[in-house]
């Protein structure tokens, strides 16, 4: 974990938010390749979500929510941590958390926290006016699920999809980015006729490691974990987690929920004409039903299969498996990121032999700016004048793909492509470079 944190801070992936005031705990800022990479990730999930899917649609909330909805979503009651204080060192810890250090004897009774960040609205502060920061994506897709419906005349079943902050106010924020108070999540809710729910669950499960898998997380650094009765959500009848292996420990990557009925019931108004399985808080304040009228013409409420990801665990996660300390056969090391290349921060770096030669330097913009218009992600132009540096640099923040603009260039319009991975280096004609590295990138 320490190598990884200091190479984000090192190249640019992540700083600590507010470093120069001290920073504040529990929240980072991604930098000029961090945020290359997040956006990377998340363009990668909401292709194989909403792209791919043809029964999927996307949706972007707000993130400010009118307390009602987190109050019949059960989080005013429910979205608390057992927190323990110990008198010995004066800290405050999740009490599945406390470090080793403290002693039993020394912890109060555990008590309920709420982590739901509030924030005042309008121009009073009474107390009265607030709205939530939003602790999760989901709800708010739940609130548009017949505005989506009646606008895309979807058919069960179907999905909205939604990437987008959530904030949570953890007592103990730790291990970098796993566990922060500002985070980003990526959240499928997908609807189901009840009875299919179980098959529709499990083969989310399986779709969901493929992914993982195809962003460079494999399946020998994860193992499954059905979540027991007793440590379920409120709102779930099965959860299966993908836990992975991360620097820390074995942990949460992503849950996938069996929500049922709970949702849409807690959301509804008229909640006994919907034939509600789950129990819900009855609700006096919502203006629709949240169900589906069968061919009989019955009200019927979908039941929801819920993938929910942490941007932050999965850029963890991928970062981690990327990284890698090789022996060069000169007896030195290099670092490297072995990042798919959809992900990598910068696709391309353009490096003019000399950097002060004027037609070397021409040439290698004219390529960059080419390349850059074809719409792969970053291409930059690294005017070092030093190949070597400019090599172990892009080795270490993943750039899969580095040209070398020469003399010879001039001459025969040719260039030296080096792979990063394999290191060999091959010489191709420029105008052959879109292609090349279309398929390189897209591999
Ligand atoms: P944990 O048990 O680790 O606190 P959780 O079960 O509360 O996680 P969920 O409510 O299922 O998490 O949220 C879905 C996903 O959102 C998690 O799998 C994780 O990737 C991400 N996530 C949740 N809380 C945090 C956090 N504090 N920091 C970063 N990511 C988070």
């Amino acid at each position: 974990m320490d190598e990884l944190v200091a190479l984000c801070k090192r190249r640019g992936f992540i700083y600590q938010s507010s470093d120069i005031y001290g920073g504040l705990q529990g929240v980072y800022d991604f930098g000029p390749l961090g945020v290359e990479l997040k956006n990377n990730i998340k363009k990668a999930w909401w292709e194989s979500m909403v792209y791919e899917n043809d029964d999927i649609e996307g949706l972007d909330s707000s993130i400010l929510t009118n307390p009602l909805v987190l109050k019949y979503s059960g989080h005013e009651d429910t979205f608390s941590d057992p927190m323990v204080d110990c008198k010995s060192c004066g800290l405050r810890f999740r009490s599945d958390q406390v470090p080793d250090m403290c002693k039993k004897d020394d912890l109060t009774e555990p008590r309920q926290f709420n982590l739901m960040f509030k924030t005042n609205v309008g121009p009073i502060d009474d107390g009265e006016s607030f709205a939530y920061l939003r602790p999760e994506t989901a709800q708010q897709i739940f609130t548009n699920f017949k505005n989506v419906l009646d606008s895309t005349s979807r058919a069960l079943p179907f999905g909205i999809a939604q990437m987008g902050k959530a904030f949570r106010n953890e007592i103990t924020p730790r291990n970098f980015i796993f566990r922060v108070r500002e985070f980003e999540q990526m959240e499928l809710e997908y609807f189901v006729k009840p009875g299919t729910d179980e098959d529709i669950h499990s083969s989310w499960v399986q779709k969901r490691l493929s992914w993982w898998n195809d962003q460079g997380v494999p399946m020998e650094s994860i193992e499954l974990y059905d979540v027991p009765s007793d440590e379920l959500a409120h709102y779930s009848k099965k959860t299966i987690d993908i836990m992975y292996k991360f620097p820390h420990g074995l942990e949460e990557l992503e849950g996938i929920a069996n929500r049922t009925d709970f949702d849409l019931g807690s959301h509804s108004k008229k909640q006994d004409e919907l034939n509600i399985k789950s129990k819900v808080i009855k609700n006096k304040d919502s203006n629709s039903k949240l169900a589906i009228q069968n061919d009989n013409g019955d009200w019927e409420i979908p039941y929801v299969i819920e993938p929910s990801a942490g941007v932050e665990r999965g850029f963890l996660a991928i970062l981690n498996e990327a990284y890698k300390i090789e022996d060069l056969d000169d007896g030195k090391t290099r670092v490297v990121l072995n990042l798919k290349p959809h992900l990598s921060p910068v696709k391309i770096a353009v490096i003019p032999l000399k950097k002060n030669n004027d037609d070397i330097v021409k040439l290698a913009k004219n390529i960059k700016n080419n390349l850059q218009k074809l719409g792969m992600g970053r291409v930059i132009l690294e005017n070092t004048g030093n190949i070597g540096k400019s090599y172990r640099k892009n080795d270490e923040i993943g750039t899969p793909i580095c040209i070398t603009v020469d003399f010879d260039s001039l001459e025969n319009s040719d260039v030296t492509i080096r792979d990063r991975d394999t290191m060999k280096q091959i010489r191709i004609k420029i105008d052959e470079l879109s292609n090349f590295c279309f398929d390189k990138i897209k591999s």
